[in-house]
Parts: structure tokens; sequence; C-alpha cells
């Protein structure tokens, strides 16, 4: 089985989306082995989405990440990491499939409710990010 790692963004902890998101991984199949709500400083973000400082958004989406409080959680399944992001749907809203979270919930594309790791690699980096092996069985 496979991990990946998501997060429950500011908007949708805003309009209080947690438990509707989590039911969604459930109802694909995907455990939620390891969950914490928590609010990040900007530093924090923008180190988390350091591969993104030369975009255009970094700034918007380094702010927007602190603005208010995020639920981090590692997801557990066959294919997690693929499989989270088809039932988070494509980035922009718009462009989102229905039945996906971005489609259901997502404002903008900007503030688009939910983020996944796109790679092994960066799952395993972007889980370490947040949980420490104590907090992992
Ligand atoms: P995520 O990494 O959050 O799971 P993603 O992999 O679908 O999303 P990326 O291209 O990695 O999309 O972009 C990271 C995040 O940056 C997006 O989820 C969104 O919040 C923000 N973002 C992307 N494109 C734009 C844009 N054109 N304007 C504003 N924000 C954007
Ligand atoms: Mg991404």
């Amino acid at each position: 089985v496979e991990r990946t790692l998501s997060i429950i963004k500011p908007d949708a902890t805003k309009r209080n989306l947690t438990g509707a998101i989590a039911k969604k991984f459930e109802d694909a199949g995907l455990r939620i082995v390891a969950a914490k709500r928590i609010q990040l400083t900007p530093e924090q973000a923008g180190k988390f989405y350091e591969v993104h400082k030369d975009r255009p958004f970094f700034g918007e989406l380094r702010d927007f990440m602190a603005s208010g409080p995020v639920v981090v959680q590692v997801l557990e399944g066959e294919n997690a990491i693929a499989k989270n992001r088809e039932v988070m749907g494509a980035t922009n809203p718009k462009d989102a499939a229905e039945g996906t979270i971005r489609k259901e919930f997502a404002q903008s594309v900007g503030e688009n409710s939910v983020h996944g790791s796109d790679a092994a690699e960066t799952a395993k980096e972007e889980i370490a990010f947040f949980f420490s092996g104590l907090e992992l069985v």
C-alpha cells in the first residue's frame, strides 16, 4: 500500500468542510492514518510550496495557506497518490470533473480546498514535513 499527504486548505476549514472532504477520501477507499489541525506561518507555508517560488502566484499562495487553520492528513491505500488526486479533481474547479472535491467545494484556482502530493518522492518528503515517525503507525 501507498501513502500520500493531503491538506484541507483554509478556505475549506473556514466553511466547516473538513468532515465532508474526509468522507470523500474514505468513500474512495482511502484510509486516514494520521491527522491534525494546525495553522502555518507564512514562512512555513512558503517552505512547503517552495517548488512554486518562481511562479507569479507564489506570494498569494503562501499567504492564503497561512490565512487560517489547515487539516493535514496522511492517506493510505492502493495507489493512494493517484487516487487522492483523482478524488481532488483538477487544480482549477472550472476544469474539475463532476463529483470531485474541487468541483463541489473549491472557490477558485487558488482557493481550491485541498492539496495532494503529486509523486512518490514528494509524498515521502511532504509526510515527513508534517509528521514525525512517532505519529505514523
Ligand atoms: P496542490 O499542489 O495544491 O495539490 P495542484 O498540484 O493541483 O495543487 P499546482 O500546480 O501544484 O496544482 O499548484 C499548487 C497550488 O497553487 C494550487 O493548488 C493552487 O492553490 C495554487 N495555484 C496554482 N495555479 C494558480 C494560479 N494560476 N493562480 C493562483 N493560484 C494558483
Ligand atoms: Mg501540486
